[in-house]
């Protein structure tokens, strides 16, 4: 209560985002589908926080095992230890995954699960005798974290412009969006796997010999939730098979439930060499992430190129005692509650009140997959406008959370939105699209 009496001394030392200084919104409480605002006004979360809270807020099972954890056992180090509850985790997160990827690393970020998939593949690639692969090879409009790793493979350039590449060498494939929108097609991706030619072209221009890996969203949410053309994975799968480059999936967003399987590999069929996760492993409610690999890839790069010593990889909080109590029972909500399914069994639902909103002023595009869309509203000439940002304002003054990157709204509800909320979500939408110019 503090802070938001003084709001002036609260946002001075911090805030992660200039724009909450000229228009300060702060939660103080949060249940189920609500945010609870300062103010004590209830906000339906058309976000799941930032992707994360999949089960939904305050869930009693996810509290629960949180609070016993904490008086059980408050922390037991990674290294040299360990607690059955990492290993219980980490064998039922490895029986979600297909085979081969049957070993996990765990994490605290999305961020890091990315840094720490990069630097496995360099890592496995030395091992393996291919030390001059080196270089990585990411996507146009891709969003892999915050860390250094990550802004390189990213692809907003805005993020790393003032940094460099941070890395040995990082093209961007380009992006597919012109064919990931769905215009008002509802949600017929088009056919595209010759994009993903573009790969051979950087294998020729460079040499397969200098490249370690290719790491994709599947569906790259962070930049305005862009579907792959159909084809696209298989593609890429396949061009990165013949060439001896290890292929990662981004997971962080795409993972737990969201378009209606449990990851997008069960969506698209497509197995790559690792996956990486965090956000929903937990719904939000304590920081962690993992990494999936085969066992060949974990074990090349845990011995080193000479076989010798064992490496030395992990976080102090690798595998915290108090995430992984959370991660088991996020894992028991969303088996219990079939949540990693419902977004198929709502998604026509979803599609339907999503594209009921194309008739609403400068809409241009919207597109959707299990529980995700995206409404896109029109640039002047070419560049984006306030005007998705105004809707957000206007939104959460009615009481609904969205978010908005560019000209592009982007909603990830919990995974536990009812049909009636769904109905809240696009009537209120509906508003604030006619009420913004
Ligand atoms: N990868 C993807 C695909 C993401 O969406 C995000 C976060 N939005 C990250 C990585 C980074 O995760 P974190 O913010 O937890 O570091």
């Amino acid at each position: 209560q503090a802070a938001t009496n003084n709001l002036e001394a609260f946002w001075m030392p911090y805030t992660a985002n200039r724009q909450f200084k000229q228009n300060p919104r702060m939660f103080v409480g949060a249940k189920d589908m609500h945010y609870t605002t300062a103010d004590g006004r209830q906000v339906l979360d058309g976000t799941a926080g930032l992707w994360c809270c999949n089960a939904g807020h305050g869930r009693p099972k996810i509290v629960e095992a949180v609070q016993n954890q904490v008086a059980e056992m408050d922390y037991a180090p990674a290294f040299q230890m360990g607690h059955p509850k990492a290993f219980e985790l980490a064998a039922r997160l490895t029986a979600m995954m297909p085979s081969p990827l049957d070993h996990v690393f765990f994490t605290n970020s999305g961020s890091e699960s990315v840094d720490t998939a990069l630097k496995i593949a360099l890592g496995y690639q030395r091992s393996i005798g291919q030390g001059t692969r080196t270089r990585f090879i990411g996507r146009e409009r891709g969003y892999h974290g915050t860390g250094f790793g990550g802004i390189s493979v990213g692809g907003i350039v805005a993020n790393r412009k003032q940094f460099g590449n941070m890395l040995n060498g990082v093209d961007h494939l380009p992006h597919t969006h012109d064919l990931s929108r769905n215009a008002f097609s509802r949600g017929e991706p088009k056919n595209g796997a010759e994009y993903a030619e573009e790969l051979i072209r950087l294998v020729q221009l460079h040499d397969a010999s200098t490249i370690a890996a290719v790491i994709v969203e599947p569906v790259a949410g962070s930049t305005g939730v862009l579907i792959p053309p159909v084809g696209y994975l298989k593609r890429l799968r396949e061009i990165c098979d013949q060439n001896g480059i290890l292929l990662i999936f981004d997971e962080v967003i795409t993972g737990f439930g969201r378009l209606g399987t449990p990851f997008a590999v069960d969506y698209f069929d497509v197995i790559p060499d690792m996956v990486t996760t965090a956000k929903g492993i937990t719904s939000g409610v304590i920081p962690m992430g993992a990494v999936f690999c085969a066992k060949k890839i974990y074990d090349a790069f845990m011995d080193g190129p000479d076989h010798l010593i064992e490496l030395f990889h992990g976080y102090t909080y690798s595998g915290h005692p108090i995430a992984c109590a959370a991660a088991l029972a996020t894992l028991d909500t969303y088996e219990e509650e079939g949540l990693l399914t419902r977004a198929a069994s709502l998604a026509q639902y979803w599609e339907d009140g999503l594209h009921s909103l194309k008739d609403c002023p400068n809409v241009i595009d919207i597109r959707n997959l299990g529980l995700i869309g995206a409404i896109e509203l029109t640039p002047i000439d070419g560049a984006p406008t306030k005007r998705a940002f105004s809707a957000f304002l206007k939104a959460y003054d009615d009481g609904i959370l969205i978010r908005t990157t560019g000209d592009i709204i982007a909603l990830s509800p919990p995974l536990i939105i009812s049909e009636a909320q769904i109905d809240e979500l696009f009537g209120k939408l509906r508003t604030v699209l006619n009420a913004i110019d």
